[in-house]
């Protein structure tokens, strides 16, 4: 089996929320979404997304997944999708780091893989557990009995873990977190996640204005490894790494440092199923907790999220991020259906998922 063509689509995801905000005054009002459609020789199609949460999240941007595709396509073509490693191996031949470029083509390989031997994607990298996948929320920061509305409204959606974002001020964030947690359900988790946006002492700061009995992880703290690794050795709150954590080697240090209690894996952060499957096996090893994401994205990068996080043991499967829920366009169908807050894999070959080509329009880049 050969790659015989590489198309990349692009759209524009608006936030189905209004203005979405996030530490240090960064604000989103949608996202730039680029898709690649691998075709095989024989004629087997497979899709994969990538979308960066605008250009201030991480080092990546919607136009540069496209430019880092333009680096990589056309070195793939005539290779066997399915020996993902070797995808893996050439791309990086082609384009040191940017993740976020090749994360589209690995997933389509994976996509492809599947439809060929007829099996869906989960159970390629490695089979599904039994579980239904816990769906968690993203909560947007603001003011803190608006934030406690919004936790309500995911709530009585089935939502049973929400991710509850802060940065600003240390007293204003230890208000938020009350709000948030003020009506905590039994069984209800709470990530409270910085984004990266304090300083290792008002992160300290803000720990100190809580009661002791509050319930919660604290997702990035900082924006850099020390700060975090100083947060972590000084409070008894679970502390999980999300920015920071990119790669294998990433994460091999964390666990050397003693530095996290778990990670956010996010799909096109990290590189890719076949490196997410990678860190996912490490994270095991190490006892982490993961919640497996992505950078926002529609119902493809949706998709992959589900079929890895179906392959994660219960015990260190935190949650998956519903980012359908953060955006107002379909980009796919498929059978993702949420019952009371969890999601099952479909048993669809690949990722039993079919692209709205009316949404996503003609190709703005192909290789062939
Ligand atoms: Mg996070």
């Amino acid at each position: 089996m050969k790659i015989a063509k590489i198309e990349v689509f692009q759209a524009n995801l608006p936030y189905s929320g209004g203005v979405y905000r996030l530490s240090g005054g960064r604000e989103y009002a949608g996202f730039d979404a680029s898709f690649v459609c691998i075709t095989t020789e024989c004629g087997i199609e497979g899709w994969g997304e990538s979308t960066p949460f605008g250009a201030t999240y991480i080092a990546a941007h919607g136009a540069g997944v496209r430019a880092g595709i333009t680096e990589i396509a056309p070195s793939l073509l005539g290779q066997d999708p399915r020996h993902l490693d070797r995808i893996n191996e050439t791309m990086d031949g082609a384009l040191v780091g940017h993740n976020h470029a090749k994360t589209p083509i690995d997933v389509a390989c994976w996509d492809i893989f599947g439809k060929s031997v007829d099996m869906p994607v989960c159970d390629l990298l490695g089979g599904r557990t039994i579980n239904a996948l816990p769906l968690i929320s993203s909560i947007y920061a603001g003011d803190p009995q608006d934030m406690r509305t919004r936790v309500r409204a995911h709530r009585e959606a089935g939502y049973m873990g929400h991710s509850i974002k802060i940065g600003s001020d240390p007293v204003l964030d230890a208000e938020c977190i009350k709000a948030c947690l003020a009506d905590r359900q039994s069984g209800e988790y709470f990530i409270v996640d910085a984004n990266g946006g304090m300083s290792a002492e008002n992160a300290l700061r803000l720990l100190s204005l809580l009661p002791n009995n509050l319930d919660f992880a604290l997702e990035a703290p900082c924006s850099t490894w020390r700060e975090c690794l100083s947060v972590k050795r000084s409070t008894s709150v679970p502390i999980i790494w999300d920015e920071l954590a990119q790669t294998e080697e990433d994460i091999v240090s964390l666990i050397a440092q003693d530095g996290a209690d778990g990670i956010g894996l996010k799909i096109s952060k990290n590189g890719g199923l076949t490196r997410c499957r990678r860190q996912r096996d490490i994270c095991i090893a190490a006892g982490y907790t993961m919640s497996v994401q992505d950078t926002t994205g529609s119902d493809i990068a949706f998709a992959a999220i589900v079929h890895m996080g179906q392959t994660v043991p219960k015990k260190f499967l935190r949650c998956v991020l519903e980012c359908r829920d953060m955006i107002s366009v379909k980009t796919a169908d498929g059978d993702y259906v949420v019952e009371n807050g969890f999601i099952t894999a479909p048993k669809s070959p690949g990722l039993g998922i079919k692209p709205r080509m009316g949404v996503l329009g003609e190709a703005v880049l192909s290789y062939s």
